[in-house]
């Protein structure tokens, strides 16, 4: 891992110049069974950017995210992040395998924000960021303890370290799995309605640590119903739809004047 304490724009960045996106989803498919939950999806995202994801209950929002984060293999289609590929590319129901570097990249290309954040009841607020880096990645336990006390102190967090999760409120233990997630430096962040499950007055805490990281630059998948920060803090919006994407483009554009009737219904909705 480099040595810089914890993650920055510049991990995350591609070569000055570069056009590649940070996140390429080619023709994602996902079935359960008989159902088509993902039906074509694409979707990219340039290094830096924050592009949020929109859409009714049942749309296939949380599916695409676990497909990204390799929860869930998709059934046809690629995803790459940063130029790698993520899981396998399955052309015709055949899959390609990954060599040893691509699966080596790939274990620390996503970390993910869960509605409900399941943080480790038992260990501090600071063990849990520590966890995966000491864990997983073999990260020295001082050096892991220092960056994990700079993550904390990044969402605000520093007088909580020695915490356990019940001690602490549902959005600071949102913000603990915010520094969590960025302890693995992943090269792309993504949150599934990450301030769904808090009571009203919590929301705000944890939105405006994740746009201070938009801000800084970190490229972010975000799955929200807040669309307050959609249209602040999203470069790109994508509505979906029954597994598939129905209009993306500028926040200003999709949420201002849709072009489509089942987006204008949700935004009716949820306004
Ligand atoms: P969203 O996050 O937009 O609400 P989901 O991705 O959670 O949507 O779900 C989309 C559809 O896929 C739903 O109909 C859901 O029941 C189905 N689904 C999700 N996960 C599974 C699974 N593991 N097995 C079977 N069906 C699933
Ligand atoms: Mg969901």
């Amino acid at each position: 891992m480099p040595e810089t304490p914890v993650a920055t724009a510049t991990d995350q960045q591609t070569a000055p110049g570069s056009t590649r996106p940070m996140v390429e989803i080619a023709g994602l498919c996902k079935t359960f069974g008989e159902h088509r939950v993902l039906k074509g999806i694409d979707l990219t995202v340039a290094p830096g950017q924050v592009a949020c994801i929109l859409g009714p209950s049942g749309s296939g929002k949380s599916t695409l995210l676990r497909c990204v984060n390799q929860l869930e293999t998709a059934t046809d289609g690629a995803i790459h992040i940063d130029g790698e590929l993520v899981g396998y590319r399955v052309q015709g129901g055949r899959r390609h395998a990954l060599s040893p570097r691509q699966i080596a990249r790939q274990r620390r290309a996503t970390a993910m924000v869960f509605q409900r954040f399941n943080l480790l009841a038992h260990q501090t607020a600071l063990a849990n960021v520590m966890e995966a880096p000491v864990h997983v990645h073999g990260v020295p336990r001082d050096r892991a303890r220092e960056e994990g006390l700079a993550l904390l102190d990044r969402v605000g967090l520093s007088p909580y370290a020695e915490h356990y999760p019940a001690q602490l409120s549902g959005g600071q233990q949102q913000r603990v799995a915010i520094a969590r997630a960025l302890a693995v430096r992943p090269r792309v962040l993504l949150f599934d309605e990450p301030t769904s499950a808090l009571d009203p007055e919590l929301v705000d805490e944890v939105l405006s640590v994740m746009t201070d990281l938009a801000r800084e630059g970190l490229t972010m998948l975000v799955v929200t119903h807040e669309i307050a920060f959609a249209r602040d803090v999203a470069d790109t919006v994508f509505f979906m739809d029954g597994g598939v994407v129905v209009e993306s483009g500028d926040p200003a554009q999709v949420l201002n004047a849709p072009s489509h009737d089942r987006t204008r219904a949700f935004l009716r909705r949820v306004l």
